[in-house]
């Protein structure tokens, strides 16, 4: 038992004005940066109190980006992953179908946040970073949508293996920089953002693809991520008059999962996991599971669980899905994983990609990697529950990206 005064009244209440949750989170940044990210916060106060701004928001999100998405009740992989279980075990899995999202994932939503938050800040230059390009195509989908100069860090060897990201981006008008320095990924890359930030504030915004970084970022991101859980919960009710009993999620840097997460938090029937990558194995260092395989540190302006060697030199995370491979966790999962609201589990590539085909074959949808992450842990998970018990999971993103990946692992010529 907690002692009083110990645990929130509220989980949704976080971060305090400084940033922090719980140990997590905060800004450690350099002096340069401290007055950028204090005028950030101050506009996103004034932001978050304007109906204007949620209007724009919630307009852009119905027409534009197509929310709100679908809820889904997977019935034929419901009865797949029942099979073989106890008499009266197997959960009902439903999906919250971002999938369908343009641009094809989640990412939209945070970008037609954050650049309604620069345009309203006056700024006219658009940077962010990208890792296997989706959060560099959403970015640049936004700028071309809004008319604003835009330009990509993404890490060279990324560069090398995403070309059709690239090209994406290209086409809608974004200039692509190679990172050089570092491993040339996704961390470099966001390294090399916060530089260009930093150069050129005066009309510059960084618009951050994941829950970290310095507050208020993982704060604003999560706001803007959480029309996920909101819908998800008003439509479920709507269709089956409960609450799920758990929610299941994959973890890059956190986005999609907090998204979901944060309007249940201060419902205590709801069962909360997150999904990390365990690429070959927690055994070896070819995973990215920050809070399974990591510890405390400071990393992109934020203290969070990280994968880095016993000397604190970011190691680069592994795993099948590019958008997973974040060497860090955002601070408020840390914070949930710690506190014990949150559980977190992982999947390994081989695992991801049993389910990424279960659920081709069982529901006729091609999901990305990534949420094949999640899709494992469901299997596994539902057939210890009942069957009147309800797993909602996010289906983040689609997966016409990872098509050649799958191929090529699964050894097939295409
Ligand atoms: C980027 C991405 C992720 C990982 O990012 P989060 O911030 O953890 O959500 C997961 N799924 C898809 C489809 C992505 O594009």
């Amino acid at each position: 038992m907690n002692a009083p005064n110990t645990f929130p009244n509220t989980f949704k209440a976080q971060p305090d004005e400084r940033g922090h949750f719980g140990q997590f989170g905060g800004r450690y940044v350099a002096e340069t940066l401290m007055p950028l990210i204090l005028d950030l916060e101050r506009e996103y106060r004034a932001a978050k109190a304007d109906p204007a701004f949620a209007a724009q928001f919630d307009d852009l999100m119905e027409h534009y980006v197509g929310r709100p998405s679908p809820l889904y009740h997977a019935e034929r992989l419901s009865a797949a992953v029942r099979e073989g279980a106890e008499p009266g075990m197997g959960a009902q899995v439903w999906f919250k179908r971002d999938e369908l999202n343009h641009t094809g994932a989640h990412k939209i939503n945070n970008c037609i946040g954050q650049i309604l938050l620069a345009i309203r800040m006056g700024k006219t230059r658009i940077i962010a970073e990208t890792g296997a390009g989706q959060h560099g195509v959403a970015t640049a989908a936004v700028c071309a949508r809004f008319g604003l100069p835009c330009v990509i860090y993404m890490g060279a060897k990324d560069v090398a293996r995403q070309q059709p990201n690239v090209f994406r981006m290209k086409l809608l008008g974004a200039e692509v920089r190679p990172v050089t320095s570092g491993a040339q990924t996704l961390s470099d890359a966001m390294n090399e953002g916060l530089r260009d930030w930093v150069a050129n504030v005066h009309d510059t915004f960084y618009i951050i693809g994941t829950a970290a970084g310095p507050h208020p970022y993982p704060e604003l991101v999560r706001d803007f991520q959480s029309i996920i859980g909101r819908e998800a919960r008003a439509q479920l009710l709507d269709r089956t008059g409960k609450l799920p009993d758990l929610l299941v999620a994959a973890i890059g840097g956190g986005s999609n999962a907090i998204g979901l997460f944060h309007p249940f938090l201060d419902d205590p029937s709801v069962g909360m996991l997150g999904v990390e990558a365990a690429g070959h194995g927690l055994e070896g260092s070819e995973h990215a599971a920050s809070l399974a395989g990591g510890f405390p540190g400071v990393l992109h302006g934020n203290k969070t669980y990280l994968l880095q060697d016993e000397d604190g030199q970011i190691a680069e995370g592994h795993s099948i899905s590019a958008g997973l491979d974040y060497p860090g966790i955002g601070p408020e999962h840390a914070w949930l994983r710690d506190i014990g609201r949150v559980e977190y589990t992982n999947a390994t590539d081989v695992e991801a990609l049993d389910a990424f085909q279960l659920l081709c074959r069982t529901e006729g949808i091609i999901p990305a990697l990534e949420p094949a992450h999640a899709i494992a842990a469901v299997a596994k998970r539902a057939r210890t529950m009942r069957d009147d018990q309800i797993i909602l999971a996010n289906l983040c993103g689609r997966g016409d990206k990872d098509i050649f990946t799958v191929a090529d692992a699964l050894g097939v010529a295409i």
